[in-house]
């Protein structure tokens, strides 16, 4: 035997592997609509033996009606056929009735499918590692799982279903035709292998397009976003950025759009001529039945009905090959979303976890600590040491670029060190429950989310386990400083901020930090970690606020990350980081005394003011 040829077995091999999803799709889609799926299946197979109804009956009608001419129009052949055109007309009606329900029935299932699979998705990206955030494969996972899987499984449905129903009808016409000659679905077959070979080359070229092109994609998606979101406006105007995102824009399309064609050619020039050769097929087999009708071998009604079942026969084998090919490549696909659903996160809780501490008593130790980001080229951390007394407020100043809101980011665990060690109260923070963990802290991070929902609801979402009572809410604003921001609003805390929804208000952004804020005190938390809390703020409403906050904070584990040395004056202890080392410890006073880099920070910032 001649052995296959590595292309070819590669490709099985790769089909073979990508088909593994086809059960886990169709497992999704029952486990999204079990009854819809049902009814589905049942109206399916029904309407697939519709035709065979129609065919059956072509014959007799045709003799029958050759009969009524020969008898002149006697009533009883006449009577005969009208039977049989009654018959005829209610399986065409049925057919019809079927379809419309079918309709209806995909329908519900189709939107159930679709909100199960976004279900997963957003599941997903909620317990996703904040790494995958950073990494571009993540991106492209996503932006396949989101951009297709959405009508995928209803696509490959629609294929199965396809299959099904053009299964049945075909096996009913095959049977038909086999009286006329066992030969007959036997070319049938043969003159759509041509089709079958062209469908599923370009199943697999279409699928490995789409990988190979789905950064390319994500840029166009990007360039759209920059030309069309809210964030980008002022820039886009201000420094007349419109043209050259636009010309990107158009570029990458173009390019994707050529590549695109040029598949679509190459199949439709493949499936031209898989599609002369079977109407070659027809035309012969034809020809054959009508000099055998000549000769008096068969009625004209079998004539009929032999066209019929043929040129059906034919029409349902090209569709189940297109369907066969549209089930492959729709499963090729679905493994997109598989595959962004399997990502595992690596920041998980330990088999045991242990009880965070209610109260802090020592306080938080960075121990030998050495972090590099995902895919980053340099260590941010390096043999980090840092010990975070409790109950005390601990500033962090360092130029940019130190490490400061790294330290927030780890103790989150949002990310795991490489090395060494995180303590809370002497227990590594790894040992404790993910959940409990981070319910143990309340933080302000440096770019705070902006909701898009009532001034109250923006404070409350810091305890959502919880939802604070109004009481709570306003004592939070009050200590943020944002008291005063909800009574500008019309309708005070019920107030709908942000331009997202009609009758929103829009807030500066030194306003809306002071809701980040009264959202980090609203909750109930030992560890209060505020990321530039003071960095939208006057120096006035600062020294005000800084006040307020050491009321706050009595009892909490503080810690302050800064660039104002205004602000971290007022703190316990104060940390001067730069590249990643903590360079400098102590209270204000004792930090200017050194003369080091908080002293010079020092001047300078009191020379600006
Ligand atoms: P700033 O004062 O500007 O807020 P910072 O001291 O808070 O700075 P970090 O945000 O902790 O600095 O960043 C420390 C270093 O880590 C920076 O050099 C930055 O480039 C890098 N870094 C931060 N986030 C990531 C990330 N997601 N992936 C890779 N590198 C990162």
């Amino acid at each position: 035997m001649a052995e296959r040829s590595p292309w070819l077995a590669s490709k099985l091999r790769y089909g073979t592997a990508q088909l593994r999803y086809l059960p886990r799709a169709v497992g999704l889609v029952w486990a999204a609509a079990r009854g819809w799926t049902a009814a589905w299946v049942a109206l399916l197979v029904t309407q697939g033996l519709v035709p065979l109804a129609v065919v059956c009956l072509t014959r007799p009608l045709v003799d029958g009606l050759v009969a009524a001419v020969r008898t002149g129009g006697e009533w009883p052949a006449v009577r005969g056929v009208l039977v049989l055109a009654g018959l005829m007309a209610a399986a065409l009606l049925l057919g019809e009735a079927l379809r419309v329900a079918a309709g209806w029935v995909r329908a519900n299932q189709s939107e159930l499918v679709q909100d199960h699979i976004n279900g997963l998705i957003h599941r997903q990206s909620v317990v996703a590692d904040l790494a995958f955030y950073d990494s571009p494969d993540f991106y492209d996972h996503l932006h396949r799982a989101r951009a297709e899987a959405s009508y995928r499984p209803i696509a490959l449905l629609e294929s199965l279903g396809g299959l099904l129903q053009n299964g049945v009808t075909l096996a009913a016409m095959l049977a038909v035709l086999v009286p006329f000659g066992a030969w007959l679905p036997a070319a049938l077959f043969l003159s759509t292998l041509p089709a079958l070979w062209v469908v599923l080359r370009y199943a697999v070229r279409q699928h490995q397009w789409r990988l190979r092109s789905t950064a390319a994609e994500r840029r166009t998606w990007y360039y759209d976003w920059l030309l069309t979101s809210r964030e980008c406006a002022q820039e886009l105007r201000l420094f007349g950025l419109g043209e050259r995102f636009q010309s990107a824009y158009r570029s990458l399309r173009r390019q994707l759009r050529d590549e695109k064609v040029a598949l679509a050619k190459g199949q439709s020039l493949g499936e031209l001529a898989a599609s002369i050769l079977a109407l070659c097929v027809t035309g012969a087999s034809l020809l054959w039945m009508l000099w055998r009708t000549v000769r008096g071998q068969v009625s004209l009604g079998a004539l009929a009905q032999f066209s019929q079942a043929f040129q059906q026969g034919l029409r349902l084998m090209r569709t189940l090959l297109e369907d066969a090919g549209q089930l492959y490549q729709n499963s090729l696909f679905l493994g997109n979303l598989f595959e962004f659903l399997a990502l595992e996160p690596e920041v998980l809780d330990p088999p045991h976890p242990q009880a965070a501490p209610e109260f802090l008593q020592e306080g938080v130790r960075f121990e030998g600590v050495t972090f590099r980001y995902p895919g980053a080229g340099r260590t941010t951390l390096s043999n980090f040491n840092l010990t975070i007394p409790a109950g005390r407020i601990t500033a962090i100043v360092g130029p940019n670029g130190a490490g400061k809101s790294t330290l927030v980011k780890l103790l989150c665990r949002f990310y795991d060190p490489q090395e060494g060690r995180l303590k809370l109260d002497g227990r590594d923070i790894r040992e404790l429950s993910l959940d409990e963990l981070r319910r143990r802290l309340a933080v302000l991070f440096q770019e705070p989310v902006r909701y898009n929902a009532t001034a109250a609801e923006n404070v409350a979402l810091g305890d959502a386990s919880r939802a604070p009572v109004k009481l709570e809410i306003q004592a939070a604003a009050q200590a943020a400083g944002a008291d005063e921001v909800v009574a500008r609003l019309p309708q005070g805390y019920d107030h709908l901020l942000g331009r997202y929804f009609e009758d929103g208000a829009e807030l500066s952004a030194g306003e809306w930090q002071r809701l980040a804020l009264a959202r980090a005190f609203v909750r109930r938390a030992p560890i209060l970690i505020l990321d530039e809390p003071t960095g939208n703020m006057d120096p006035w409403a600062e020294a005000e606020w800084l006040e307020r906050f050491r009321a706050q904070a009595r009892g909490r584990t503080a810690i302050l990350i800064t660039h104002r040395l205004t602000t971290a004056m007022r703190a316990d202890i104060i940390f001067v980081m730069a590249e990643g080392q903590v360079v400098e410890s102590g209270s204000h006073e004792e930090l200017v005394a050194r003369g080091g880099l908080y002293a010079r920070s020092w001047s300078e910032e009191a020379l600006s003011a």
